[in-house]
């Protein structure tokens, strides 16, 4: 009891008082200190002593915890100042502040036992938690090193305490307790009166001394160990304002906006270029959570991305800036300790400027390259019109009808080929509407064949098809055929009479090659440069558009085509196609092998929203064969979802049970069953399990209610290894 009244006395006094207000106002906290009844203790805060704001006496209720003999501490946030801008909780900074006076309180209790380590923990704490939850703040070196001089006084029973110090040019005297009696006792240095330690630390130099303290040996003792608190203190400090600075003057030459979030999703720094961008309205960013700023990024990042992600956001919202911005590029980095996720970095670049310059340097080059078509295309027509329209003037005046038969022919020529250049011209305006379908390019090209043959007629070059065989390509047939007859066309007259044209198909690596290579005399230097350009041509009636639609042809195909010649002379124009089965290719997790498309289309797209990567083949059949309408393809998913024939037990079930276990000997398959009656089955609720071999089958009822089966789904993949 004594030891209650000690410690209530203690409490009471104007020095805890002060001590408490100095550490309310490191963690931003009112802070007043209760019995177990509710019987205020200290002094109750009037003002804020941040903002200095009259504290509204009841206006929330406080966050309590417990301290040594029986005390609480309460703690009440100012409402004006720091609500929700702390990085921290009210419940975090008033445990954290319970735990720093409850070990003042020990250290005090304990002067006659262990103290040194109990002081030395207390004063860590004190020192270590402002300094992580005041950095950033201008006068952080202030409140701790106020902070230590309170502690020195409560410790040591103290009339006062100071710290007199220089410090790299600058220097500052701190007095707490009584003022003039420190001032006078500090100048004629009484020995009797005081205990002073000197500090000499790199540019750090001065004195940390105590007034009047009750056990003068325990002051000379204690005071080494606070001027080292006092030395951590300006080194902490120094170190926080150096990167703070280094930290603004790299960010702030990064140019974008950067803001870096914590793992609450709130804003904990944002640079110059940030606040411009997204503060419009004023408010302050720091400590406000992401979800005020919303956009593209929040989703990853609530969703705790492990991996960085970015984007273009086409219209940032207004309501952040008068100025007219509507287009950013976004990244989000997540910040990892390890493996785990502390924070993340948004970085954001106003790139509104430069997508409109783009945008009109696309439109001006548009405008050009049309002119210049429509030009090059007017000269074009020109030559045959005014030939047809100087042969009908002719026609006008003959009047022998063997001789305008003659002219008519002529005309009709000419007009043919003004139709021919606006045909390929519209064409090459407008290849990209592909009706891509699977194409088996051995049998297509073979079928081919006979025309391939009538446009080499006349020249009585051979036409060679040399197959290997190839993967399926995803290509408009109609397309298709007009790429490979203009090749085709171009090859044979370039071959000319006797000449050799072989059509070459063959699969290096992954992807499907169609050559065509002709003994001509190969592609001279102005038509190697010039190639694929519109109205190139060295023939006397070309047009010059056939390269460049095939061209265009192709990387509407997602295909490639070069030009070369070869050693033993000629041409070879080679067009590269990636398999149709390629897109089967990619890692899944999870295989939809039902025969019901009503079914796996809604199956699907659930399992798609989960985030998992789904490959759907209608049909067990054709997934056991590894191939489907586009091809063949090698698929090894974490999970088969595959329907039983004939129920739970049927003989065809056990058949397809064991050809999927051979088949997919790692993956986990989930099988739909109309009812399940499992005679050696683990039951559970709607699902069993049956073992066959090593391996795992799941039975599920069949239902169009797909929340079981995806739950299922997600445990599985959870399990799978
Ligand atoms: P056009 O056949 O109407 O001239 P193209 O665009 O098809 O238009 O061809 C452009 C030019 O490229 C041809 O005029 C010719 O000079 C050259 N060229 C095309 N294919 C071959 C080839 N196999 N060998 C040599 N030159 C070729």
């Amino acid at each position: 009891m004594s030891e209650w009244i000690e410690a209530a006395e203690m409490i009471k006094s104007e020095r805890w008082n002060i001590f408490l207000e100095c550490i309310g106002t490191g963690l931003h906290l009112k802070l007043m200190i209760v019995s177990e009844d509710g019987t205020l203790l200290t002094k109750r805060p009037e003002s804020c002593p941040i903002c200095h704001q009259t504290y509204e006496p009841f206006s929330r209720q406080p966050v309590r915890w417990p301290l040594n003999y029986g005390f609480f501490l309460d703690a009440v946030e100012c409402s004006s100042c720091r609500q929700g801008k702390s990085n921290f909780s009210v419940a975090d900074r008033a445990r954290l502040a319970a735990d720093m006076l409850s070990s003042f309180q020990n250290a005090l209790a304990g002067l006659s036992g262990e103290i040194r380590t109990v002081e030395l923990s207390a004063l860590r704490k004190l020192n270590h938690t402002v300094i992580s939850l005041c950095h950033g703040e201008e006068n952080v070196q202030d409140q701790l090193l106020e902070l230590i001089l309170n502690a020195l006084i409560i410790l040591l029973d103290a009339e006062g305490s100071w710290l007199e110090y220089a410090d790299s040019g600058f220097s500052a005297l701190l007095i707490k307790g009584d003022e003039r009696a420190v001032e006078a006792a500090r100048l004629n240095r009484y020995s009797f009166e005081t205990t002073i330690f000197e500090i000499n630390q790199g540019n750090l130099h001065g004195e940390l001394g105590v007034l009047q303290p009750r056990d003068f040996s325990r002051a000379e003792f204690l005071l080494p160990l606070m001027a080292e608190e006092c030395i951590i203190a300006f080194d902490g400090v120094c170190l926080c304002r150096l990167l703070k600075k280094q930290l603004d003057v790299l960010l702030g030459a990064v140019g974008s906006a950067v803001v870096m979030i914590d793992r609450h999703y709130r804003i904990i720094y944002a640079n110059r270029q940030a606040e411009q961008l997204m503060n419009g309205a004023n408010v302050d960013l720091l400590g406000s959570p992401l979800a005020d700023w919303p956009g593209p990024w929040l989703g990853y990042i609530r969703s705790n991305t492990v991996i960085p992600v970015g984007g273009q956001m086409d219209s940032f919202p207004d309501k952040y800036s008068d100025s007219d911005i509507c287009r950013v590029d976004w990244q989000v980095s997540p910040l990892l300790e390890e493996t785990t996720v502390r924070g993340w970095l948004l970085l954001l670049e106003d790139r509104t400027d430069y997508y409109h310059w783009q945008e009109s340097a696309r439109q001006a080059e548009r405008f050009e390259a049309t002119a210049k078509m429509v030009g090059v295309l007017a000269h074009e027509l020109r030559n045959p019109i005014s030939a047809a329209s100087g042969l009908l003037q002719l026609m006008g005046r003959k009047k022998d009808p063997e001789l305008t038969r003659n002219y008519k022919d002529l005309v009709l020529r000419e007009l043919d080929r003004v139709t021919r250049l606006l045909n390929e011209f519209l064409l090459l305006g407008k290849p990209s509407n592909i009706e891509a379908e699977p194409i088996d390019p051995v049998a297509f090209l073979q079928e081919l064949m006979p025309l391939f043959q009538g446009e080499a007629m006349g020249t009585k070059s051979d036409i060679i098809l040399e197959t290997g065989k190839v993967s399926p390509v995803a290509a408009d047939p109609g397309q298709l055929t007009q790429v490979m007859l203009n090749l085709v066309r171009n090859a044979v007259q370039a071959a000319d009479a006797g000449g050799r044209v072989i059509i070459r198909l063959e699969e290096p690596g992954n992807q499907v090659c169609i050559n065509v290579i002709d003994n001509g005399p190969g592609l001279t230097p102005e038509a190697m440069k010039n190639l694929f350009r519109p109205f190139f041509t060295t023939k006397e009636r070309g047009t010059g558009l056939g390269l460049p639609i095939v061209r265009a042809i192709v990387h509407n195909h997602g295909g490639e085509i070069t030009a070369f010649n070869r050693e033993e002379g000629g041409a070879v124009f080679s067009m590269s196609f990636p398999p149709a089965a390629n897109k089967k290719n990619s890692e899944t997790d999870v295989l939809i092998a039902l025969e019901d498309n009503l079914f796996n289309y809604p199956l699907e797209q659930a399992l798609l929203s989960t985030g998992v990567k789904v490959t759907t083949i209608s049909g067990l059949k054709r997934a056991l064969q590894g191939s489907d309408e586009m091809g063949s393809f090698e698929i090894y998913p974490k999970v088969v979802i595959a329907e039983s024939p004939d129920g739970e037990d049927g003989p065809k079930t056990s058949a397809l049970i064991a050809e999927c276990c051979t088949h997919w000997p790692d993956s986990r398959i989930l099988l739909l069953v109309t009812s399940i009656q499992p005679p050696s089955m683990v039951k559970e609720t709607d699902e069993a399990i049956l073992y066959s071999g090593n391996q795992q089958v799941n039975y599920i009822q069949h239902s169009t209610d797909l929340t079981g089966l995806i739950s299922t789904v997600q445990r599985l993949l959870e399990h799978w290894e």
